[in-house]
């Protein structure tokens, strides 16, 4: 029988709907939901440290020839028609002599693609593998947006666990235990978000061995590349592809802080050339052909922010991230109810252990945020967001004045909240 509305039932949304409950899973649909929390009565400013995009803040401002590159570009008039759809050579080229520098070989321009941002380097990742009884293994805690395109694409995705005594290393005993034969690949996220870890050459030559062992690929997220202050200093994945085939996904997004600028790459680091034997880059064409591309004009603007972008530029956001890292891992020494088991060396986060037996009234790490956001206009990630309850992602990429704030409102919160 068809109702008033039609055969509405067809095509309406019902309750639980796929494309809901995955966007409930990501960073940015918890966080609207938090900052929806805030009180609008309250006259502070709310302190944004639940999410990764330092631009809008003064400290944070992009070099200036990233800026100049765009404008010229534009200005040019030679970009207003559509590019290829694997991206324009100049970009894939400059791209593939920005990462070699940092590899034992050298890259062609071939083995880039050009993405709109690094989120859809990771959807072109995650649609490349999608195929029915294939499963993938994820790195937890992680960055939900993985899951979210591997349960859509219907491609089974198994968590391995980091370990925050360890620096959040990968547990790759795990690794090993989890894989069977229609595993196809791991994801890791070097620097790490939401852990702000940086791993060793030791340790991404162990992930690589157990890659090789268990026959899969490397999907290696290095969007935070170069954004590490700690003792390590950030190598490259792909310096182990001729051990196991590494495909990486990067953008200027985190390291030039343009996020908004949405131009990424997904890099096929496989010296031995696995990937074209095994018609993975053919898929990979095949999937770039059916998505959209970055403006064009962006992408003939990436030589010249490649290229020009100065170690003055670089080693200022570095300073003002370590600073900032080590002001919110001593200021959190002194809250009772949550602890930080390793201090962060790269990337723009810091994850921290919530006790809530030692709060008077709330239960787990959801209330916690929630109830934050309304008494104090302070946004922090609850840990379940990226996969550990009862834990809490912090980013100390803000200003530093308004991480200051940030710290004493949780500080007093947290007093205000303990059992006496
Ligand atoms: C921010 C982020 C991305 C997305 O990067 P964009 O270039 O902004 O699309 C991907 N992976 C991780 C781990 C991130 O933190």
């Amino acid at each position: 029988m068809v109702n008033d509305n039609g055969d509405c039932k067809k095509w309406g949304f019902s309750a639980n709907n796929e494309i809901e409950s995955a966007s409930g899973l990501t960073v940015r649909g918890v966080l609207n939901t938090l900052k929806n929390a805030t009180n609008p009565e309250d006259e502070r400013l709310t302190i944004p440290l639940g999410h990764g995009d330092p631009s809008a803040f003064p400290s944070f401002i992009t070099a200036q020839v990233a800026e100049d590159a765009i404008v010229d570009s534009l200005r040019s008039s030679k970009f207003n028609g559509y590019s290829s759809t694997v991206g324009i050579l100049p970009a894939r080229r400059s791209i593939a002599e920005y990462l070699s520098r940092d590899l034992p070989y050298k890259l062609s321009p071939d083995d880039v693609f050009l993405t709109i941002g690094c989120t859809q380097a990771i959807e072109i990742a995650m649609m490349v593998f999608a195929r029915p009884g294939a499963n993938i293994l994820l790195p937890r805690p992680g960055f939900p947006y993985y899951e979210a395109c591997a349960g859509y694409r219907k491609l089974e995705y198994r968590h391995f666990d980091l370990s925050p005594d360890k620096g959040w290393e990968v547990d790759l005993e795990a690794v090993e235990a989890l894989a069977d034969e229609n595993t196809v690949g791991m994801v890791i996220i070097n620097p790490g978000n939401p852990c702000g870890s940086v791993y060793t050459y030791e340790h991404l030559k162990k992930v690589a061995e157990t890659a090789k062992k268990l026959g899969i690929l490397v999907i290696a997220d290095e969007v935070y590349g170069h954004l590490t202050f700690g003792s390590n200093p950030f190598i490259p994945m792909g310096v182990f592809g001729s051990i196991a085939p590494v495909l990486t996904l990067g953008s200027i997004s985190k390291r030039w802080m343009v996020p908004g600028w949405r131009i990424g790459w997904l890099v096929a680091s496989d010296p031995n050339g696995v990937f074209k034997e095994t018609k993975i880059v053919d898929s990979i064409i095949s999937c770039l052909n059916i998505s959209g591309d970055p403006a064009t004009f962006i992408q003939a603007a990436i030589p010249q922010i490649l290229e020009k972008t100065t170690d003055d530029f670089f080693n200022n956001a570095i300073t003002i991230l370590r600073n900032s890292a080590e002001f919110v891992y001593d200021q959190i020494k002194d809250i009772d109810c949550i602890t930080c088991p390793h201090k962060p060396e790269g990337s723009m986060f810091v994850m921290v252990k919530f006790n809530s037996t030692l709060l008077e009234d709330i239960n787990d790490d959801t209330e916690f945020c929630l109830q934050l956001a309304k008494e104090e206009s302070l946004v922090i990630l609850p840990g379940i967001a990226v996969g550990l309850k009862n834990w809490l992602r912090i980013s100390f990429a803000v200003e530093p004045t308004s991480l200051q704030d940030g710290l004493l409102r949780l500080k007093a919160f947290c007093q205000r909240h303990a059992k006496k």
